[in-house]
């Protein structure tokens, strides 16, 4: 336990925190960034189980703030589960580490061999967290909600029982309507600073500290600026999934990703009715996407590499990739899901 020693001398922790963090089971749904930063410090402090979920592959572009991952990692194109999983146990040979490289998925969700005590929200999108909020509500395991685009953060606790994200906002926002780290870029710090809110709010729970912050956090890590707002203290009286018990993520169709026979091309079809509005989606990609042609019928764009034609349904080929879940990776990134 020497490797603890100025962990368990913090007061809300001790040894009795410390076997708690040694039994407890976090899964971490993304592991970008965000993701990276709160594994490798919940390896760190002794979290027994760590279940990593993330689709996706290491690329040169994540190097600049996804802190376990190197250059080899890049060049070899790695999974990003696999290699955080590698960087983890070299860190602490005692974690039980488990790494899946899957789309978070309702299916996925359900297919956990048990509950986790806590999920942490690495993901990079709203759909995924409409998902782990409703699935955490509908099992009553606590989860915390984390992003940050830009040189803004915000990140807030949802316990079973207190207010969700649905209260907070009932429905995701559209791609199109909030910057994406692609968009808008991301500064390393802001990440930081939202994963320190995340991992000191983990190990509260973890430890059971009737610490845990209430509110939303938020920060502008360019500004200086660091807040917490108070802006809920119980579940909305609006909400579908703490006033109805209705969990509408569990149950929409999983967007479908097909590999087009003898292309190296994957149509994705989200899944949803809605319509996408290509002529705000093609104002938000202006400058930072290629080749850029908005037609009465389409978009296309290039972006990493691949082509891209977006229909308004949201349905999308993607020219120069083959693997379905890099393909699903790429759309949300570049066009994002309609919930
Ligand atoms: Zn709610």
């Amino acid at each position: 336990m020497d490797r603890y020693s100025r962990q368990h001398r913090i007061a809300g922790i001790g040894q009795h925190g410390q076997e708690r963090l040694r039994s407890a089971t976090v899964l971490v749904v993304g592991c970008g960034a965000l993701g990276t930063h709160s594994a490798d410090a919940l390896a760190r402090a002794g979290v027994g189980n760590l279940w990593l979920c993330d689709r996706d592959v290491v690329e040169w572009s994540n190097l600049q703030r996804q802190v376990l991952f190197t250059e080899a990692d890049a060049r070899a194109g790695i999974p990003k589960a696999t290699a955080a999983a590698t960087r983890l146990r070299e860190a602490n040979s005692d974690v039980r580490i488990v790494a899946h490289v899957a789309e978070c998925s309702a299916t996925f969700l359900a297919a956990l061999p048990g509950r986790p005590d806590l999920v942490l929200d690495g993901t990079d999108n709203f759909p995924t967290r409409y998902l782990l909020n409703d699935w955490c509500h509908a099992n009553r395991v606590p989860w915390i909600y984390a992003g940050a685009t830009g040189t803004e953060g915000a990140a807030m606790v949802v316990r079973p029982g207190g207010p969700c994200l649905r209260c907070l906002w009932p429905d995701a926002p559209a791609t199109a309507d909030v910057g994406t780290c692609e968009t808008v870029g991301i500064l390393a710090p802001a990440i930081a600073a939202v994963a320190a809110f995340q991992v000191a709010e983990a190990l509260k729970l973890l430890v059971g500290s009737p610490d845990v912050a209430t509110g939303v956090f938020t920060c502008d890590v360019w500004r200086g600026h660091y807040t917490r707002l108070p802006l809920l203290d119980r579940p909305s009286p609006d909400c579908v999934a703490c006033q109805h018990g209705q969990h509408p993520a569990l149950v929409a169709p999983a967007p479908m990703a097909a590999t087009l026979c003898g292309r190296d091309a994957v149509q994705i079809d989200p899944g949803t009715t809605a319509a996408l509005d290509l002529t705000a989606l093609a104002g938000q990609l202006a400058e930072v996407a290629t080749d850029l042609q908005r037609t009465p019928h389409l978009l296309r764009f290039t972006a990493d590499g691949v082509r891209f034609s977006v229909f308004p349904g949201g349905r999308a080929l993607l020219f120069g990739v083959r693997d379905p879940l890099r393909a699903r990776a790429l759309y949300d990134r570049w066009i994002g899901r309609r919930p």
